[in-house]
């Protein structure tokens, strides 16, 4: 049967406005709709395609696994997921971890079992959590409630309580809100969704010392972060500061749906039989393929490369920036790239990336005014340059108006 983009008008909830585009194949950074038409990929399926498409170590991983075996719920544990979570047990951390089936899952068991472990250790009147505005989690009602966005959480009812929200990069407003009652702070080491902002070094220090004078936990939201796309294997590795839990999925499948929760053995066992689980979490499937992404990523050639690599992208937008005047500052962390835009063109950050489209360039964007990329990390240098060849046409366009 012939599908066309208009079947989704009729078919689809309509919570989303996909593209005019039909992707039917993808190779490496090259994807290529239902007419043909190739694009270079700069979105990576919001931060997930870490290594581009179909891959020959994951395609390889999902075709022997499912010759083998699919699922069978966790009435019974498998192999694939036992040698993942002691592959993140090695490269983190970690001493536990628990598996989800996206991002928001994982961090939804993360914000869990902090409560339940302040309520076993401290009683029931230390439940408050602190977040960031702009941060994001999530949409899960519990995750999108500690989402710093109330536009996402407004309009569903009462909310879970206890949860308050400080401003990033401005340790005084934690100071502000910290206390006996606070359990823990989640934060993103960069907060992706909210404009490719890095947290300073100082702020992450500083959050970590408030949580061990309040005996709150600190959870690292590394769901966009992780697997390598910062350089490191994780993002808190380059801060030098070990959270408490730290959540990662996006990347962690390469492209297969498997979110993670990872902590310590001490604060893992409070989550005994019964508080919490998932039908599909861990996964047979998810996990072979999530260790074939962990495995390839987690080498010094991909992780070097990352920073070789994020280099390009910024001598490439400084030309850009140099010949079109559009953008008032680059931000980035490794292969997370958000070039915000100058006043002149605040708010159309839709429109370059609309605008890079035609020009057969997959661009996001991050808020209103901030175009993002999240490219795979092994992308070749030479689509690097001929992405950013299509990147300035687009420009071009929209600066002609
Ligand atoms: C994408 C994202 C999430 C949500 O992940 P889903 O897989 O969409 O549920 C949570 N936190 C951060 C930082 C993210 O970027």
């Amino acid at each position: 049967m012939q599908v066309s983009r208009s079947v989704f008008d009729d078919v689809m909830v309509p919570n989303y406005a996909p593209s005019k585009i039909i992707p039917v194949k993808g190779e490496g950074s090259r994807v290529w709709d239902q007419n043909g038409t190739e694009f270079i990929d700069f979105a990576g399926g919001i931060a997930v395609n870490c290594l581009g498409h179909c891959h020959p170590a994951l395609v390889t991983a999902l075709k022997t696994q499912a010759d083998k075996l699919w699922h069978l719920s966790n009435v019974m544990t498998n192999e694939p997921a036992l040698l993942l979570a002691k592959a993140l047990v090695d490269a983190t951390f970690a001493e536990k971890v628990y598996f989800a089936n996206s991002g928001a899952e994982a961090n939804e068991a993360a914000l869990k079992l902090a409560r339940r472990y302040a309520k076993d250790k401290y009683g029931e009147q230390k439940n408050q959590i602190i977040a960031f505005k702009q941060g994001f989690h999530g949409r899960t009602f519990f995750t999108v409630t500690v989402g710093g966005q109330s536009a996402y959480s407004d309009g569903f009812g009462p909310k879970p309580a206890a949860i308050v929200h400080g401003e990033f990069n401005n340790l005084d407003s934690v100071k502000a809100l910290i206390n006996a009652d606070t359990c823990a702070v989640m934060v993103e080491p960069v907060q992706g969704e909210g404009g490719v902002m890095p947290a300073t070094a100082e702020f992450i220090k500083g959050v970590r010392e408030l949580c061990d004078a309040n005996n709150a936990l600190l959870i690292f939201d590394e769901v966009q972060t992780g697997v390598g796309r910062t350089g490191e294997l994780y993002a808190y590795m380059g801060y030098g500061v070990t959270p408490d839990i730290l959540t990662t999925a996006k990347a962690l499948g390469g492209g297969f749906p498997i979110g993670a929760m990872l902590t310590t053995t001490d604060i893992a066992k409070h989550l005994v039989v019964g508080t919490h689980g998932s039908t599909y979490g861990g996964n047979p499937l998810a996990c072979a393929v999530a260790l074939a992404a962990v495995n390839t990523v987690n080498t010094p050639a991909v992780l070097s490369g990352v920073k070789a690599k994020a280099q390009l992208f910024q001598d490439g937008l400084k030309k850009i920036n140099d010949k079109y005047h559009v953008f008032s500052e680059v931000r980035s962390a490794g292969l997370l790239i958000g070039a915000v835009l100058n006043s002149d063109y605040a708010g159309k950050a839709r429109d370059f990336m609309l605008a890079a489209a035609d020009q057969g360039l997959m661009a996001l964007v991050a808020g209103t005014s901030v175009v993002r990329f999240a490219p795979s990390l092994i992308i070749p240098d030479a689509d690097i340059t001929e992405g950013l060849a299509r990147f300035e046409q687009a420009v071009a366009h929209v600066v002609k108006g």
